[in-house]
């Protein structure tokens, strides 16, 4: 019999609902957008669409279909060696509904699609670009994919007009044969951050760590150090959750103090900005943060 780990009182949580969550769940079906958000039932759903003390809203889109090339042991995306084309329509669409809803913060993210031969970036380099044509005022932030390191790819998103560059790194080194796809790798992985960096200064790059897989402490210190010695600005940590029983089991429920403790070494490591905690995920209050942290 296999054991799992009692769920512990701080992940407890019923999803807080705000005042602005009712709105744009009806304008989103009028969209026909589907967000990650609501999706993955996501416990921030009040707090990233609700604005927070400062009304700044973020909302996390998926585009290129629902089907990753790739099969990491703690994501619960389907996975296949050839996912249907990519619809052609969608930059236009995805930016014309975005425009429509009046966000201030808008994640893009996507599946792996090793299939094609630029990993889908010109389709996100196009969804960014009719996203700003429309509405110059909105931020966005492209959470990619690794595109095996080609620097090609990287430069595409990196030059694309995005404001912010995201790509995580999800675990210790370690750790990550086990946790990520076989393709994903460590290495590359700060690789692809330091580079996007150097195709624009102006960006910021961003990167994101999951707790509680078998990690030590001096393990995350390191990975902290190895994200700042890329550039890389913004970070997030958050308690990795099993999707199903199939996925990777948590070996630790990391306590919020031991999440404190991250965010505070990540600010005397001159990150921008840290959030970490429980419940975070990559896109937690992303436009929160953007603007309390970095436009300020
Ligand atoms: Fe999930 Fe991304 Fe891994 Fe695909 S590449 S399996 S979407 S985490
Ligand atoms: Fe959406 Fe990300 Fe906020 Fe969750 S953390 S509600 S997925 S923007």
């Amino acid at each position: 019999e296999t054991q799992y780990l009692r769920l512990p009182p701080w992940l407890k949580t019923t999803i807080p609902v705000g005042k602005n969550f009712a709105k744009i769940k009806s304008q989103l079906r009028d969209l026909k957008l589907s967000t990650v958000c609501e999706e993955a039932r996501c416990p921030n759903i009040g707090e990233c669409w609700g604005g927070g003390e400062h009304g700044t809203q973020t909302a996390t889109i998926m585009l290129m279909g629902d089907t990753c090339t790739r099969g990491c042991r703690f994501c619960s995306v389907k996975t296949a060696r050839a996912p249907p084309p990519l619809d052609v329509n969608e930059p236009v669409n995805t930016a014309k509904a975005i425009s429509s809803w009046g966000l201030d913060y808008i994640v893009l993210t996507s599946v792996d699609r090793d299939d094609l031969p630029d990993g889908g970036s010109k389709h996100i380099a196009e969804t960014v670009r009719e996203i700003k044509a429309r509405n110059s005022n909105i931020f966005v932030e492209c959470l990619v994919p690794d595109f095996r390191g080609d620097l090609d790819c990287v430069k595409t998103i990196a030059t694309c007009g995005l404001d912010v560059y995201a790509h995580n790194i999800e675990t210790v080194e370690k750790l990550t044969p086990y946790v990520r796809d076989r393709r994903a790798h460590y290495r590359q992985t700060l690789q692809v951050l330091r580079e996007a960096k150097r195709f624009n200064p102006n960006l910021i790059t961003k990167s994101s760590i999951m707790l509680g897989l078998g990690e030590t402490d001096a393990e995350v210190e390191q990975t902290l150090l190895d994200l700042r010695e890329v550039g890389v600005e913004c970070l997030t940590l958050g308690q990795y959750m099993q999707p199903t029983k199939k996925h990777l089991k948590v070996i630790e429920y990391v306590t919020p103090e031991k999440f404190k403790h991250w965010e505070e070494r990540g600010n005397e490591l001159g990150f921008l900005y840290t959030a970490s905690g429980p419940l975070v995920r990559s896109s937690y209050k992303a436009g929160e943060f953007f603007i309390t942290s970095i436009l300020a």
